[in-house]
């Protein structure tokens, strides 16, 4: 049991909770991977939503709200970490879920599927019918309800390559993405540089509060966005570094 006092409680809850859904069967070995990798960035910008992130999730559920036929892409780390948080923003925005693994085998695919039918949701991808131009096998396979027809996919934790086809197939890609220098966050239409909890418990809260979805859309910006987040780990670097100069007692 990691005490709620510890200072870095949600940090290392959110470990706990990759590492139950590896042991299920539904986070990937190279899930694990990515999720230090996440961590590792969510240091550098300080564990918490940051403005930008904030902007950036604003839009996303104003484009979300105003699509024909959005969807929400959901692999083993995103299962594991914010399923039921996931079901309420499906059901808020009236967007469907679809399953998409990168490394795909009918286990895992089984498992995330059951995860979600215990929020009382079922979801898309389990039996494929289409398939993302450009990728190779079992990562191209996807459902003609869902990404396929899509006009708006929100994918979360995304691999570069599967983002960039997505966007070759004329979609709107949003993707939450801790990693501001990733093809992903590089490549999507909005990036939200946040941690995919908190990003998804954000987005629920502010469906509400969307009066001119277009407005908020004509004045985002993706790269501007990219760039304060670089900005602003930047800042809070030389800060720390500045802090530890000065206590050094080598600055007069
Ligand atoms: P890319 O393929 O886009 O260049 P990559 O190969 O480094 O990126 P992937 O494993 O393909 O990374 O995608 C996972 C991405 O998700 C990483 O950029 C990682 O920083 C990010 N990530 C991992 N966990 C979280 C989380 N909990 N919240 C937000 N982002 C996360
Ligand atoms: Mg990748």
């Amino acid at each position: 049991m990691i005490p709620r006092s510890h200072p870095r409680y949600e940090s290392l809850m959110k470990r706990e909770k990759i590492v139950e859904g590896f042991k299920k069967g539904i986070v990937a070995h190279a899930g694990l991977i990515a999720h230090g990798r996440g961590e590792a960035f969510d240091y550098l910008l300080g564990e918490r939503t940051q403005d930008f992130a904030l902007e950036a999730e604003k839009a996303a559920i104003a484009k979300i709200l105003t699509a024909k036929n959005p969807v929400i892409s959901v692999n083993g780390n995103v299962t594991a970490l914010s399923a039921g948080d996931v079901v309420t923003l499906a059901r808020r925005t009236g967007a469907k879920v679809e399953v998409n693994l990168f490394y795909r085998t009918e286990e895992r695919i089984e498992r995330i599927v059951e995860v979600f039918r215990g929020y009382g949701m079922e979801i898309l991808g389990k039996n494929p019918d289409a398939r993302i131009p450009g990728l190779e096998h079992s990562r191209a396979l996807c459902s003609s309800q869902g990404i396929y027809s899509a006009d708006v996919v929100l994918v979360p934790l995304e691999d570069g390559d599967r983002a960039q086809a997505l966007k070759n197939m004329g979609k709107f890609v949003i993707t939450i993405d801790l990693n501001p220098l990733s093809r992903t966050a590089r490549t999507a239409d909005i990036t939200i540089v946040d941690e995919l909890t908190r990003a998804i418990k954000n987005m629920i809260s502010l469906v509400d509060s969307i009066d001119e979805p277009q407005k908020i859309l004509s004045t985002y910006s993706n790269n501007e966005i990219l760039s304060k987040s670089l900005e602003h780990i930047n800042k809070r670097l030389e800060k720390i570094s500045e802090e530890l100069y000065s206590s050094s007692g080598l600055k007069t």
